[in-house]
Formats: C-alpha cells, sequence, structure tokens
C-alpha cells in the first residue's frame, strides 16, 4: 500500500504570486492547467490512483505572510466530496486524509480549535508550519494544541528544514526543538516532514532514533 503523507491541495488562488512563480519554473507544462484539471473531488482520485496512490494525507495551510492560505473547509469538502465516490474495482484507491492547520498567531485558543476541527470537519491529523509563521514549534504556546492533538491520538506532521519562498524564516525549522515535544507529549505521533533538509539531516535521524514518537519522511 502506497500513502503520500504530504500533498498540498492548494489551488492557485490560494498561493502567494511567489510561491506558483517558484513551482512553475519547476514544471514543465502549465501547472494553473494541472491544478484546475486535478483538484475537483471528482478528478483527484484518478489522479491519484493513476499515480499509484492509496491513501494520500490532504493538507490545509494557513501561512498568510509566507506561502497562503488554503481553508479548512475548502480542504474538508474536497477530502469528503472525494472520499463519497465509489472505490475503483481494483488497483489504489486514492482516498482522502485531511489534515488540518493551526495558526497560532491567528487562533486564539489553541485548545477548542482541535477538538472542532476534528470533530466538524472530521481532520484526522494536522500540520505545524514553524518556519511559515515564525514560532518555534516547542514553543509553549502550542503545547495546548499539542495536549488535545495527543488525546485522541491525531498525528502531527512537523515542517523541518529550509525552504526556498519569501518570508520563511529557517532558523524555526531545527529538529531539535522537538525533541521538548516529544519528551513532554510521549503519545503524540511526530513525523518530520523533510527530514530537515538539507542541513539538519544528522539531527533529525537523531531524534527519530531517539524518540519513539518521531518518524522521518524521504527528504
Ligand atoms: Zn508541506
Amino acid at each position: 500500500m502506497l500513502i503520500d503523507f504530504h500533498l498540498h491541495v492548494s489551488r492557485s488562488e490560494h498561493e502567494r504570486p511567489w510561491v506558483l512563480e517558484f513551482m512553475e519554473s519547476q514544471y514543465d507544462g502549465d501547472l494553473v492547467e494541472l491544478i484546475d484539471r486535478v483538484l475537483t473531488p471528482t478528478a483527484i482520485r484518478p489522479f491519484l490512483q493513476e499515480n499509484g496512490i492509496d491513501w494520500a494525507v490532504a493538507l490545509a495551510e494557513d501561512c498568510p505572510v509566507t506561502t497562503g492560505v488554503t481553508p479548512h473547509d475548502f480542504v474538508a469538502d474536497l477530502c469528503a466530496r472525494a472520499n463519497a465516490l465509489p472505490d475503483p474495482p481494483r488497483g489504489p484507491r486514492g482516498r482522502l486524509i485531511p489534515f488540518a492547520a493551526i495558526n497560532p498567531f491567528i487562533v486564539n485558543d489553541l485548545g477548542v480549535e482541535p477538538e472542532r476541527l476534528v470533530k466538524e470537519f472530521g481532520f484526522r491529523g494536522f500540520k505545524v508550519y514553524p518556519v511559515y509563521q515564525h514560532h518555534y514549534v516547542n514553543d509553549i504556546r502550542m503545547y495546548p494544541l499539542y495536549a488535545k492533538a495527543q488525546e485522541p491520538g491525531v498525528p502531527m506532521l512537523v515542517h523541518t528544514g529550509s525552504s526556498v519562498f519569501k518570508g520563511a524564516r529557517i532558523k524555526y525549522g531545527d529538529p531539535l526543538h522537538l525533541d521538548d515535544v516529544a519528551i513532554d507529549f510521549p503519545r503524540l505521533n511526530i513525523l518530520m516532514a523533510h527530514s530537515g533538509r538539507p542541513f539538519w539531516y544528522q539531527q533529525a535521524f537523531w531524534m527519530a532514533r531517539r524518540h519513539e514518537n518521531v518518524y522521518t519522511d524521504h527528504p
């Protein structure tokens, strides 16, 4: 079974212009056309199935000063409508798993919002964007969120390492800041996106060896 654990389902209107420009420079073709064609409830699953994906973690984003905002209601609706379609008779199913994104500078009550997003919108995990939201992952401000996520066993994906996008602050991407979080929330499953690329691979590797609840992905 193949799971894509990091699928940004942002439409072009969700992204800041410089993000789109960079993505376009990396893609050989019309990126906006691809996004418009594929990021719909009826088209996303056939696209994932063609690419051999059984499950994909679909990410919301709340980083207005750096990369953009992909709203919770958009992601929840896309996932719910796509998943309501019948599975193919054989082969990869291409189902979506919605992950929320909570920005501590925008959401006031971090101890309430995760529950609301899980219960009302059906989110199954959340992503934290320290480099794009300008806070350390072990900032005490984030602790109510981790406590709330740990209870029902909701996992966390966290951006670690560098970014090419304008406004990103790389110092927040050091995986070692997760040491506190892993110890203080032993039942919170933490996946380090990008494994601290490129200069913190060693730290990310060490963290995953040190803590049973910390995992690396392929950079
Ligand atoms: Zn990401």
